[in-house]
């Protein structure tokens, strides 16, 4: 991998790997390769041993657990960098999830319930992480999460998760507006579409790829490495002359009529 970017000496937070198919394992990867020094987090103690081997292959000097929807663990999370860092220069926030059925049926069908878990999860967490990394970024820092083009336009069989991207797309441009005098940049990194455990969960998610490797100019799928090295770029003071951006890595799709 080429290394355009330095992140030597910076102190940086991943959430969100599952396995080493996961996004975020991607941009951990261009991170660590960039020089930075991570915290990296497991889902729970049955996802544990397989993010484990992976911490350990990113020399992370942090693992720890973080389910959101647990209360308080997002809170003890950013307690346990204050004490063994005093500081965060960036966090990456990778995370999504739907209940299956609201995810499968029609956006105007979907419960209550699955709306609010999705938003949870998937939208309300990068906010209640954002509060939290903000003491710890007097320095300044950039706060990065992961959207998708259907935040944008209506794509087939996205269904619920558009209207909750959307929401996580605006929620970053606001945020980038109130911590913008602090230093502290935040950005949507939105990728076309990968082959990963979350991907799985969408109806017809190999139309969905066909469509990308066709349609994409560079005619092809976008890889995570290449999702990791934009990742490293915002991570980066190189980027500090932008902020509140949804920047999109697809091979081109999204500028397609
Ligand atoms: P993935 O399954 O590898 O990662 C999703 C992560 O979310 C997992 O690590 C999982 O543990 C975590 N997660 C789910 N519920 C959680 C909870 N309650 N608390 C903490 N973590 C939780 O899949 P991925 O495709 O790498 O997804 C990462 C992000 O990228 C998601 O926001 C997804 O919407 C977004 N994205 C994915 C694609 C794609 O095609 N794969 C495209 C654009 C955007």
């Amino acid at each position: 991998m080429t290394n355009l970017v330095s992140l030597d000496g910076k102190k940086g937070l991943v959430v969100g790997i599952a396995n080493d198919q996961s996004i975020a394992f991607g941009c951990a990867q261009a991170f660590r390769a960039a020089g930075a020094d991570l915290a990296v987090t497991y889902l729970n103690d049955k996802a544990r041993p397989h993010v484990e081997p992976l911490a350990q292959a990113l020399d992370a000097s942090l693992f720890l657990p973080c389910d959101v929807r647990e209360r308080g663990q997002v809170q003890d999370l950013f307690a346990r960098i204050g004490e063994e860092w005093g500081r965060l220069d960036f966090l990456l926030h990778s995370v999504a999830f739907a209940p299956r059925e609201d995810l499968h049926g029609r956006l105007t069908d979907c419960s209550l319930d699955g709306f609010q878990m999705a938003m949870n999860v998937s939208c309300h967490s990068f906010i209640r992480m954002a509060r939290y990394a903000e003491p710890l970024m007097q320095a300044g820092g950039a706060l990065m999460t992961m959207s998708y083009y259907g935040a944008e336009k209506a794509v087939d069989n996205y269904n619920l998760m558009g209207p909750v991207k959307a929401a996580l797309e605006a929620s970053v441009r606001y945020m980038a507006t109130e911590l913008g005098p602090k230093g502290i940049r935040v950005y949507t990194v939105s990728p076309g579409p990968v082959e990963t455990r979350a991907a799985s969960g969408i109806d017809r998610f190999d139309e969905l790829m066909e469509q990308a490797a066709r349609r994409a100019p560079r005619q092809a799928i976008v890889t995570i490495d290449r999702i990791g090295s934009l990742a490293a770029f915002l991570a980066s003071d190189a980027a500090d002359g932008m902020t509140g951006n949804t920047v999109y890595v697809d091979n081109g799709y999204n500028i397609r009529g």
